[in-house]
């Protein structure tokens, strides 16, 4: 493993942190004491959706797509970097994401010459925004048992059945829909992909609010809703392996944040923290749990960094993805539990206090955290993945 970067990646790494430095509006930043990866209100959405075209004006988004769509055609080094110096900078988590990350680029795998010339160039410049539309109420882990129905009338489908956990579909513009094409095939056969504008009739977007009071996501109902089959992405029954090209580009962008700076701040909270007449960091135990995470956090950097070197090296996607994806989320409950067990009742307060300033920030941590075992595949189903295809266990 080489840790050094070439002199063309630093000269990446400068320009970007200085194009930031110089443009990124600092009202615009994340205070990290939400857990807003879709805008809390319609207006952030377009504020964060202005400064997506202004990114895409100066060629900072989407840059590892290729040049013929639109981006820079940069290697899988130069979006570590971008991610870590936009990380770093604290900058929002742009709205055309969910469409940069899953949708694009399984249009451009799957999507007819009409079709990408069609979805594609709206898509970096946040003028088109995509939701998911995968997940229903009986099918989540086991998402091939999806019973959104679609039925064929010519020229186009009609559709009828529910998602739900769709996340940023009350400002999304268009959705990425499995539905059910043929009832009668095994259930794996018998799904198919369909591009769908949101503002047709019939369909309705209904709030789901999380338990920090955030409108993350949303319940989608379709009746009798007219999808052309223009709009029909990849092959009739296909559907199957549409979402596996989305799947995949979802696993590779999960588990892949660094909680470092949440530790240090929950040890500088520890330093504060009155526990019996002494600050909490003096307790040898907390000390311990404290240093506990940080080892995790190490640990999952390592892990982060093999799985780079085998992508680098043109490896099948290994182990590390789910490894990734279990540690990572689950190091971030952790840290929301020890900051739960420094404030006591206070880390239920979603307001600063004198005590503690940064309570929203711990509320957060604690009440939010939970969300990221379960978003792209829960943890049990990670650990059934490492079970079966690592340690070559028995499936029953
Ligand atoms: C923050 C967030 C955002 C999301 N955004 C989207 C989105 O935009 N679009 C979208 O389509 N979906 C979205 N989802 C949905 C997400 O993909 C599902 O929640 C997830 O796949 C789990 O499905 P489920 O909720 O139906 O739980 P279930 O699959 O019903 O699982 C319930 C419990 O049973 C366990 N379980 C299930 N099967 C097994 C098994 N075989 N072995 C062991 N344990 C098992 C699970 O681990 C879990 O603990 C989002 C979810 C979250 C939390």
């Amino acid at each position: 493993m080489d840790f050094e970067y070439s002199p063309e990646q630093e000269a990446f790494r400068k320009e970007f942190r200085g194009w930031l430095a110089a443009n990124l509006p600092p009202d615009l930043c994340l205070d990290d004491a939400s857990d807003d990866r879709v805008a809390s209100d319609r207006e952030t959405f377009e504020r964060r959706r202005a400064w997506q075209k202004t990114m895409h004006a100066a060629g900072w988004v989407g840059v590892t797509w290729p040049k013929e769509y639109g981006g820079r055609g940069a290697g899988l080094m130069e979006r570590v970097i971008w991610e870590e110096e936009y990380q770093a900078a604290r900058a929002p988590v742009l709205p055309g994401n969910m469409a940069l990350n899953l949708v694009g680029p399984t249009i451009i795998a799957w999507g007819s010459d009409e079709q990408k010339r069609r979805f594609i160039p709206p898509i970096l410049p946040g003028d088109e925004v995509w939701a998911q539309g995968f997940s229903e109420p009986n099918a989540g882990s086991d998402l091939a048992n999806l019973q959104t129905r679609a039925v064929d009338r010519g020229d186009h489908f009609v559709v009828n059945g529910q998602k739900v956990w769709t996340s940023g579909a009350q400002y999304a513009h268009w959705i990425l829909l499995l539905v059910r094409t043929d009832p009668d095939a095994p259930k794996h056969r018998g799904i198919s992909a369909l591009l769908v504008d949101l503002k047709t009739k019939g369909i309705t977007v209904r709030p789901l609010v999380l338990a920090t009071g955030h409108h993350h996501f949303n319940e989608v109902f379709f009746e009798d809703v007219i999808v052309p089959k223009a709009n029909l992405l990849g092959p009739l029954n296909q559907g199957w392996k549409v979402s596996t090209t989305t799947l995949m580009h979802e696993r590779h962008s999960a588990g892949g944040r660094s909680h470092t700076a949440q530790i240090a701040r929950l040890i500088s909270l520890a330093k504060r923290v009155d526990r019996g007449g002494r600050p909490a960091w003096d307790d040898p135990v907390m000390r311990q749990r404290l240093v506990q995470l940080a080892i995790d956090a190490e640990a999952l950097k390592y892990t982060r960094l093999r799985s780079l070197t085998r992508q680098f090296r043109g490896e099948p996607p290994g182990p590390e993805g789910s490894i990734l994806k279990v540690s990572g989320s689950e190091l971030g409950v952790r840290i929301g539990d020890v900051a739960g067990e420094l404030l006591g009742m206070h880390a239920i307060v979603n307001e600063g206090s004198a005590m503690v300033p940064d309570a929203p920030r711990w509320f957060n941590r604690l009440v939010a955290a939970r969300q990221y075992t379960i978003s792209a595949g829960t943890s049990e189903i990670q650990r059934n993945i490492i079970g079966e295809r690592v340690l070559g266990l028995p499936k029953d």
